[in-house]
């Protein structure tokens, strides 16, 4: 069986394919035999599974994940990697690589193409340039997804993962929290890739919600408020919301007597809301 965390067979890959580190695709591939089979175990890899991975570099967690889900469908942008995976990932017939941009791929297509009957899980360590808009793209599309598994920079991971009403939050832990159960899994230092990057790194998972934790009237409009809240963070979010939902001609005692009315304190800031906080906010402003 290969060891593709082995640095002497990366070396001898890279030579021998003429492949070097894209830093642009964010290109730090894992080299700790411990961290791709724990990410597999905790990522629900398994029996009765489909994966999706995300970014396979030489396929690493590609095979871990082959060796125990039923079935792998992996997207990678870097078409140079493409005759390494039919060498290192030869021994798995589970396993299929699409060539290409996962933002620009059809998942929906993918799972219902390849995951029949299976329940499906994301696992990846995801190139950090693009975390957010992926995470975010995986939610969003609402996929019939069961958890998001990614290795991502650890300062991102404290984002995801914290608290609503807590300093640590932003308007992605909030999208996180309405449309998943985030949980912090484990840390990863740098010495952990090659190359190592500048950041330490964590694992986490986002279990996703089959219905979101609050109902509104305008789910849109909801991420708005959010979004313009947490824009001028230091700022009560009446001033904040003033500014952020100024082309929607809603003038600030309209915001200052729908926050009284949800019982928002008015020099609350953006990160002391809830999630139901925001809900209740919304609904009163639209
Ligand atoms: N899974 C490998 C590992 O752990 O060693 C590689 C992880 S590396 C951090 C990220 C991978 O994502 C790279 O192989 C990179 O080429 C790929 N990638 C970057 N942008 C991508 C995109 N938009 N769509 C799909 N793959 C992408």
């Amino acid at each position: 069986m290969e060891d593709l965390t082995n640095i002497g067979r990366i070396k001898e890959l890279m030579e021998r394919y003429g492949f070097s580190f894209s830093k642009a695709l964010g290109q730090n591939f894992l080299i700790n035999p411990s961290v791709c089979p724990k990410i597999a175990e905790l990522g629900n890899a398994g029996k009765g599974f489909g994966v999706i991975e995300i970014g396979t570099g030489f396929g690493t967690l590609t095979a871990e994940l082959a060796k125990r889900a039923d079935k792998v469908v992996a997207v990678e942008l870097d078409s140079r990697l493409m005759p390494v995976l039919e060498e290192t990932l030869a021994e798995y017939d589970n396993v299929s690589v699409i060539n290409a941009d996962v933002m620009k791929t059809d998942l929906r297509a993918v799972i219902e193409d390849n995951f029949a009957g299976l329940e499906t899980a994301v696992c990846a360590n995801l190139p950090y340039y693009i975390t957010s808009p992926i995470i975010m793209y995986l939610l969003e599309s609402r996929l019939p997804i069961q958890s998001i598994t990614v290795m991502v920079q650890k300062e991102a991971g404290q984002r995801l993962c914290a608290k609503m009403g807590t300093r640590e939050s932003s308007a992605v832990t909030a999208a996180v929290n309405y449309y998943a159960v985030p949980k912090m899994l484990f840390s990863v230092s740098r010495g952990s890739f090659m190359p190592p990057p500048n950041v330490d790194s964590c694992v986490i998972r986002l279990d996703v919600r089959k219905e979101p934790p609050i109902k509104v009237k305008d789910e849109k409009f909801l991420f708005r408020v959010i979004r313009g809240a947490f824009s001028q963070r230091r700022k009560n979010i009446v001033n904040s919301l003033s500014s952020a939902l100024g082309d929607m001609d809603i003038s600030k005692e309209n915001i200052s007597a729908a926050a009284a009315d949800a019982g928002i304190s008015l020099s609350a800031r953006a990160e002391q809301l809830t999630l139901e906080d925001y809900g209740r906010l919304a609904d009163r402003l639209i």
